[in-house]
């Protein structure tokens, strides 16, 4: 098949005038952006270089970046060399019956007709919507960032900054403080010598309602950077019904603004990683499952990917734009059941029969978790090159009553300060007896949940007294016994100056 240099061709030089560069496919001039009918561009703006977005191909959606310097048809209007090439092409094979016998002269006639019209108005395609549009990159060389010990908050100061948010776990906390300020130290370093520093990425276990995700959110938020939640049980192998593994990184370039330098230094937390295990003993093609943990492989040890804009999936409407995972952050977390078997198995089967094979019958689910390792991982169906690039492996603690009742009341946000502010706003106290606080707790645990449970709960008994009173004005405490939450009587209510 023919091609056609695309700078000399007639109609491409016809579409150049259009935006009144002079060149085909450079960028137009500053201030140029309406040349042609002078019509304003579109309401999204796209096809003008003085925007803060990437302009992107109509046809392909792929962006500046990507395609190369693009031709701007005005309007808002762009298209690639490459889409362009190939509209010449399907004009010159004769395949298509609409535009078979005509001549190169003719489409440049045509095309410098249609340069005169307003494209836009007539097909109603007015650009790229706004949520699939990328932020420019600066065109300034990465820097390495220099390595500033004020910037980012050492790990006992970071750990600090956990604990008013975040409960016990004390082991978690302090792993996840080193491992970040060592990612951030990594992303800083000077590699020219040699010393490579590894990535730091985190394998969070821990029952479900243990508060992994809400550490990740909280750390994300302390650190300013932006974080995305996926689920490894949405995620499919390309091509199968499901996620692609690309959708985490679309997610992050969401929650960056589109920005994709604020995105490569972001968090991504997968949850439920136990549910991409290999399944033992499958007869059909395990596309959730090894095939799954194959392909996260390239994103947690750092590569450049193609990520769909604005959309969770890949398809010919949606632009593309090119991610480098190499500085973001890996955590990933999960239940893991049944892995305490697999570690008080490997125990027991190191001691032997005698003095200690008793000991590890006497550790319970928590302490046995704490003595994870890879082997033990690996047993549980996860494949060693993934578990390779998760070099930090912690185990969140068990929730017990006690524990739920310091997350009830203890963390700068606690659900109880919630509510006391709720009223505090209707100048009412509210007080919660020890009583009480245990009763919700012990209501928690049967759920099993974990501390999820305790909003649920507190929700369904909170709603009457939140109804109730500001019906009185002359109400000035509120006191939540262990009675009221059992049936067994109501709340102690309290009038102003009488306490
Ligand atoms: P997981 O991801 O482990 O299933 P979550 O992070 O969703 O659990 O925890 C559920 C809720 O429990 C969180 O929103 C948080 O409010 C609370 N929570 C759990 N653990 C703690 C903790 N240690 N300190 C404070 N709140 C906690």
């Amino acid at each position: 098949m023919r091609t056609y240099d695309i700078i000399d061709s007639p109609a491409a030089a016809a579409f150049a005038l259009e935006d009144g560069s002079g060149t085909p496919g450079d960028p137009p001039a500053q201030g140029s952006d309406t040349a042609g009918s002078g019509a304003p561009h579109s309401a999204s703006g796209n096809g003008s270089d003085n925007t803060e977005y990437e302009d992107v191909c109509y046809m392909c959606r792929r962006s500046e970046r990507t395609a190369g310097p693009l031709i701007r048809m005005g309007h808002g209007l762009c298209i690639c060399r490459d889409c362009m090439q190939k509209t010449f092409d399907a004009f010159q094979s004769g395949n298509v019956p609409a535009f078979s016998g005509l001549k190169m002269e003719d489409i440049s006639k045509l095309s410098e007709k249609l340069s005169g019209l307003n494209l836009a108005e007539m097909t109603g395609i007015t650009g790229i919507p706004e949520k699939q549009r990328v932020k420019k990159k600066s065109d300034k060389p990465a820097e390495r960032p220099v390595f500033d010990r004020k910037k980012i908050p050492a790990p006992h100061v970071l750990k600090a900054q956990l604990d008013e948010y975040v409960v016990g776990q004390e082991r978690a906390k302090k792993a996840i403080s080193v491992a970040v300020y060592n990612h951030y130290k990594r992303i800083a370093a000077d590699p020219s010598d040699g010393v490579e520093i590894r990535k730091s990425n985190l394998l969070l276990i821990g029952p479900t309602g243990s508060g992994k995700t809400y550490l990740v959110q909280t750390l994300a938020r302390l650190l300013g950077v932006p974080l995305a939640i996926a689920d490894a049980t949405s995620l499919t192998e390309a091509g199968y019904i499901g996620d692609d593994i690309e959708s985490v990184l679309s997610k992050l370039l969401a929650a960056a603004d589109n920005d994709v330098e604020k995105c490569e230094q972001g968090i991504v937390f997968i949850d439920e990683i136990d549910k991409i295990a290999k399944k033992q003993n499958m007869n059909s093609r395990d596309v959730s499952g090894e095939s799954v943990q194959q392909e996260l492989l390239k994103l947690l040890e750092g590569s450049r990917v193609e990520v769909p804009v604005g959309s969770g999936s890949k398809n010919a409407m949606v632009p593309m734009t090119t991610v480098d995972t190499t500085n973001i952050l890996f955590i990933c977390g999960g239940a893991f059941p049944d892995l305490a078997d697999i570690i008080r198995k490997r125990i027991s089967s190191k001691n032997g029969i005698g003095f200690g094979s008793e000991l590890h019958e006497e550790l319970d689910e928590g302490q046995l978790l704490e003595k994870v390792t890879v082997e033990d991982l690996r047993r549980f169906g996860m494949i060693p090159e993934f578990l390779g690039r998760l070099p930090v492996v912690v185990s969140l603690e068990e929730l017990d009553e006690e524990f739920l009742v310091r997350i009830l009341k203890e963390p700068k946000n606690a659900i109880l300060r919630q509510y006391e502010k709720l009223l505090a706003m209707d100048e009412v106290k509210l007080e919660f007896t020890e009583g009480a606080l245990k009763v919700i707790a012990h209501r928690a645990m049967e759920k099993k949940t974990g501390a999820r449970a305790l909003r649920a709960i507190l929700e369904e008994f909170m709603m009457d007294v939140m109804y109730e009173i500001p019906k009185d004005d002359n109400i000035g405490r509120v006191t939540i016994t262990e009675e009221y939450l059992e049936g067994k009587g109501a709340p102690l209510i309290e009038m102003r100056g009488t306490f």
